[in-house]
């Protein structure tokens, strides 16, 4: 059972590298990005707290993250990989300290690295599904039919916090108070494996899976 962690900033192809985490090691994605979209599509009071943080590029106060992703991660049965989560070296360690406290821990850490001018563009071509959360792009991986999602969804949208202003944002935000986790992990020890994001999408999904082929 394996339990992971991908950091990287945001639009450097954690969710897609995902998708092939998940099919190759029947791992759980567990995406703290998607949860809060969840809770916010049904205007949970969770929802409504994070609703304003995010739309303009903020991150959402710790004390409401720790308390939601702890949760999840308590309900999990067998392993996961943790995406999103955690942005802030309090989460890392309040993480850690909840896994402690059911005997278990995180096996590896990936940190996928993409260069900043290349996250710009990744992130404002993103377009998503809202109904099956489904991610493409309009020049890396375009959907079949222009604006529409492939399993026959409907209209793909962009996210609000996909447009240049806050993207500017998160990503500053990333540098300030995300960076750092590597930092938090490197310091208790943790396995770090870095990836060359800045490749195209089967060759980064290549590289992953190699790299966790020799953990298992
Ligand atoms: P994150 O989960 O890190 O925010 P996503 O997986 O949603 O990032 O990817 C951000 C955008 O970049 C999406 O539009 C996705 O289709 C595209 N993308 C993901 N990986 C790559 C890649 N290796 N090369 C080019 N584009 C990519
Ligand atoms: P993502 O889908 O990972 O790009 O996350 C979208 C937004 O959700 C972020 O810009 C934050 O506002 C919020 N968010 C997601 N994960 C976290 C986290 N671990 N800590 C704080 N805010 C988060």
């Amino acid at each position: 059972m394996m339990r992971l962690v991908l950091l990287g900033p945001p639009g450097a192809g954690k969710g897609t590298a995902c998708m092939s985490i998940i099919e190759n090691y029947g791992l759980i994605h567990m995406s703290s990005g998607d949860i809060l979209r969840a809770e916010r599509a049904a205007n949970s009071e969770l929802g409504q707290k994070a609703q304003g943080y995010m739309d303009s590029g903020q991150l959402v106060p710790d004390d409401v993250i720790i308390g939601m992703m702890i949760g999840a991660i308590q309900k999990a049965e067998g392993g996961y990989v943790l995406d999103g989560f955690p942005r802030t070296v309090l989460q890392g360690e309040e993480l850690d300290k909840a896994l402690d406290a059911i005997g278990g821990k995180i096996d590896a850490v990936l940190d996928l690295q993409v260069p900043d001018e290349v996250i710009e563009a990744r992130m404002t071509g993103r377009r998503s599904c809202p109904a099956c959360g489904g991610v493409y792009h309009i020049i890396n991986l375009k959907p079949k039919v222009e604006g529409q999602c492939d399993k026959g969804c409907g209209e793909l949208t962009q996210r609000a916090d996909d447009v240049p202003e806050v993207v500017a944002n998160r990503l500053k935000i990333y540098h300030e108070q995300t960076a750092a986790v590597v930092g938090y992990y490197k310091s208790v020890d943790k396995k770090i494996i870095e990836i060359n994001a800045n490749q195209a999408v089967d060759d980064v999904k290549a590289s992953v899976i190699a790299e966790l082929d020799k953990l298992s």
